[in-house]
Order: C-alpha cells, then sequence, then structure tokens
C-alpha cells in the first residue's frame, strides 16, 4: 500500500486529509480521532472517578492540607487543624458515599466564629485553591425566605454554578461559603415571645440545602443555557462553611464559664482561663444562645473560631504569606522595572495604624494602598526606578490621605 493509500480505521480519511496518521499494529488512526476519542476519555473518567474526585485530591491528608493553608494564612493553628480534618472527612464521605458500606458518614460542614478581618473568607478561599473545586461567597444577610425582597435560599447555588462555569458536576462537589451567618440569628431568647421570622425563616430555608437535598437552581444571566429554565444541583456533597463574627458571645461564653465554675475548682478555672480570647471556648450550646436554630447548628457540625490578630500577627501578615501585601505591591512596581523597599520602621507603623483602626487585617490593604497610590501614580513613567519606603514617607502620606478621615469617625 503506497503511503497516500493509508486511511484512518476509524473515520476513513485518507493520509493527506489528515495532519497526522499514527500506525498501529494493523490499524491507523488520524489526528481528529486521538482528539474525539481523548474527549470521550476524560468525559467517562469524570463520570466514573468517584464522581469528578480527582485521585490527587483522595490522597490529600489532613497534615498536607493544613501544610498548604500554611502558606497563605498566619497563624490560626487550631482553625487550620480543624478544617484540614473536616476537609479531609468531607472527601472520604464522598469516596464511602459510593459504596455499599452501611455506616453512613454524615457530612462534615464548618462553622467558623471569629471578628472580621481574622481569615474566615480566605480560609475557605484557600481551601478551594487547593482542592481545585468552584467557590461561592455569600452574604447571608442578603438572603430572605421565598417570597420576600431580597435573594432566595437557592441563590446561592446560582453563583456556585457561575463560579463552576455552569458545570453542574463541579459544581456539586463545591464550596459554599455562607458570611455573616450571625446577622441570621434570632434576636432574642425566648423564641415565642421574640420571634424574628425572617431571621429563622432563612435559617430554615438553609437547612435542607446544608444536609442536602436536589433544588432547581435558575442559571439567571448564564447565556449558556438559555432555553434551559432551571438546572438541577445536588447539594449533598457541596462543602459549606459558614463564618460570622457572633459579636458579643463572648458574654454568653463567660456566663456560662463563670455558671460552670461555681461550686468546685471555682479560682483554678479562673486563673486557666484566656480572657482575652473567650472564643476558645466556645460550645454550640453558646450559638443556640446567640440565635441560631438548634438544627442549623446540628448541621454545621464542625465548629472553630478565629484569634484576633495581634501586631505581631499583622506584621507577619504584610510579609510572610505566599501572596503577601507587600510581595504584591513588589510585583506591581517591578512590572514597570522599579524596585520597591519597605523599611521596618515603616511597616510597624503601618500595622500601628492598622490596629488603630479596628479592621483586623482588612485595614493593612487599605494603609498600604493610602501609602502607596501617589508612587504608583506618578512612578511608571518618571524617571526614578527607586522606592524606598520609610516611616516618614508613610507617615506623610497617610497624614494627606482621606484615609484619616474615617479613623475620626470611628
Ligand atoms: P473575614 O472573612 O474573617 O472577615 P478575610 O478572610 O476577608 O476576613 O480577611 C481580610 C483580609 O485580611 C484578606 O485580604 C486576607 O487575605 C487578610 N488576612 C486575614 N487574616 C489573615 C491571616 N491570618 N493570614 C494572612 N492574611 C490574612
Amino acid at each position: 500500500m503506497s503511503k497516500e493509500e493509508l486511511e484512518c480505521s476509524f473515520c476513513g480519511r485518507k493520509k493527506p486529509e489528515t495532519n497526522l496518521l499514527i500506525a498501529g499494529l494493523d490499524a491507523h488512526i488520524c489526528d481528529r480521532c486521538i482528539e474525539q476519542a481523548h474527549g470521550i476519555v476524560s468525559e467517562e473518567a469524570l463520570h466514573t472517578d468517584n464522581d469528578g474526585l480527582s485521585e490527587e485530591l483522595m490522597l490529600k491528608k489532613p497534615r498536607v492540607i493544613k501544610k498548604f493553608l500554611e502558606e497563605y494564612i498566619i497563624g490560626q493553628d487550631y482553625s487550620k487543624k480543624i478544617l484540614s480534618v473536616a476537609v479531609y472527612n468531607h472527601y472520604k464521605r464522598l469516596l464511602q458515599l459510593n459504596t455499599e458500606d452501611d455506616v453512613e458518614i454524615e457530612k462534615s460542614n464548618i462553622i467558623i466564629v471569629g471578628a472580621t478581618g481574622t481569615g474566615k473568607t480566605l480560609m475557605a478561599k484557600t481551601i478551594a485553591r487547593m482542592l481545585n473545586v468552584p467557590l461561592a461567597i455569600v452574604d447571608a444577610t442578603v438572603l430572605t425566605e421565598a417570597g420576600y425582597v431580597g435573594e432566595d435560599v437557592e441563590s446561592i447555588l446560582t453563583r456556585l454554578l457561575q463560579a463552576a462555569d455552569y458545570n453542574v458536576e463541579k459544581a456539586q462537589h463545591g464550596i459554599v461559603f455562607i458570611d455573616e451567618i450571625d446577622k441570621i440569628a434570632r434576636k432574642g431568647d425566648n423564641p415565642s415571645i421574640t420571634r424574628d421570622v425572617s431571621g429563622e425563616g432563612v435559617q430554615q430555608a438553609l437547612l435542607k440545602l446544608l444536609e442536602g437535598t436536589t433544588v432547581n437552581v435558575p442559571p439567571k444571566g448564564g447565556r449558556k443555557h438559555p432555553d434551559q429554565k432551571f438546572i438541577e444541583v445536588k447539594t449533598e456533597n457541596i462543602l459549606f462553611i459558614a463564618g460570622g463574627a457572633f459579636n458579643g458571645i463572648e458574654r454568653k461564653i463567660s456566663k456560662r464559664l463563670n455558671l460552670q465554675a461555681v461550686g468546685f475548682s471555682a479560682s483554678k478555672k479562673e486563673d486557666t482561663l484566656d480572657h482575652d480570647n473567650l472564643l476558645k471556648y466556645i460550645i454550640p450550646k453558646d450559638l443556640k444562645d446567640f440565635g441560631l436554630i438548634p438544627e442549623i447548628i446540628g448541621r454545621l457540625p464542625v465548629l472553630t473560631y478565629m484569634n484576633p490578630l495581634d501586631k505581631k500577627t499583622l506584621r507577619a501578615i504584610l510579609t510572610e504569606p505566599k501572596n503577601a501585601i507587600i510581595k504584591q505591591y513588589e510585583k506591581l512596581f517591578e512590572m514597570d522595572g522599579i524596585k520597591f523597599t519597605i523599611t521596618d520602621g515603616a511597616l510597624d507603623y503601618i500595622v500601628e495604624q492598622a490596629v488603630d483602626y479596628k479592621l483586623g487585617a482588612r485595614g493593612l490593604r487599605s494603609l498600604c494602598e493610602a501609602v502607596l497610590t501617589d508612587a504608583m501614580f506618578e512612578m511608571p513613567d518618571g524617571e526614578e526606578k527607586n522606592l524606598e519606603v520609610t516611616k516618614e514617607y508613610a507617615q506623610a502620606k497617610l497624614n494627606k490621605s482621606t484615609i484619616k478621615k474615617l479613623k475620626a469617625v470611628s
């Protein structure tokens, strides 16, 4: 057979019609058929391989997960450990779902309690990044019961679908971070007298999602599905992480601790308590006293807390994580051929200001922005290619910045 007569055994194209024809024992295959076959293999793998979970994911042990978190998040050791185990168990549960085993592992949805800016969202983001799964961040305050003005609870899944680029399979293994969960708490301790219907109603609506159900989700703005009204999404494999500041919950914790201490070993207990960080003693009952309904608490079985950020931590957040704020500015300046350095004195000064603003680590970013905006505006097309930010420089820039006004108000 001459070269020209060779053909693809799958589609029958002659060699000249192909870009490449590969010979096997008794057959040939062309580049197009290889591509098509590859598509089929990938698609199949997605369906058979533990419902789309890669083997790599399965192998991530808690210690490995924690190590990854450490690259991006400073401190919060306890939360990192709790989350690593919860995430590991979550994905172990998915493995087990496909077996005949009669021990059914429950979902390990998580609730993180901690002041604003302590890194709750960052935890969820980092986990999603590590697992390479889609993440939706939603604010519980915008959610309302169906029929009320605001967003239905189902809109959470619309966001997740968007994050997954409308790949339902991917969305079903994604992570949802529900921020400000404390804002839908029932107001007041006595449910029968001061019933806050909207808050409790949203909690009720969330229950089903958290536990696992099938929801018909409107794709909303999904250009890819113009004629499809609803997309069916199963929530049983979605990992939910809820976060909230729970302002004032320390009082409930301290009250409970004191109550428990009455009687024996009261004085000893007082001595060993860390009064600056009562959150570390939090238990599910405190969340109930705050106004979360017991069913919600039951469906968020993994409870953890974030430590307040002290100066040392804030300083480390500026410079140490893999994508630390200062590293990001270095990169930005470098792209214009500018060498950016910042002195220890300037860093300490920024940290002190951030503590004053009480915005947690969030303040760091705004402060850096205020210090560096002039330079970022003027230097790209200027002569000077060196920028050294000293304490005096930072002070001068902050003093003329509007950010100062923020402080005056608060
Ligand atoms: P929260 O969700 O608790 O309000 P965020 O996760 O949104 O806080 O954190 C606010 C900002 O501070 C983010 O830019 C985050 O990267 C940074 N940040 C907060 N805590 C840490 C931390 N422990 N390590 C590194 N960065 C942090």
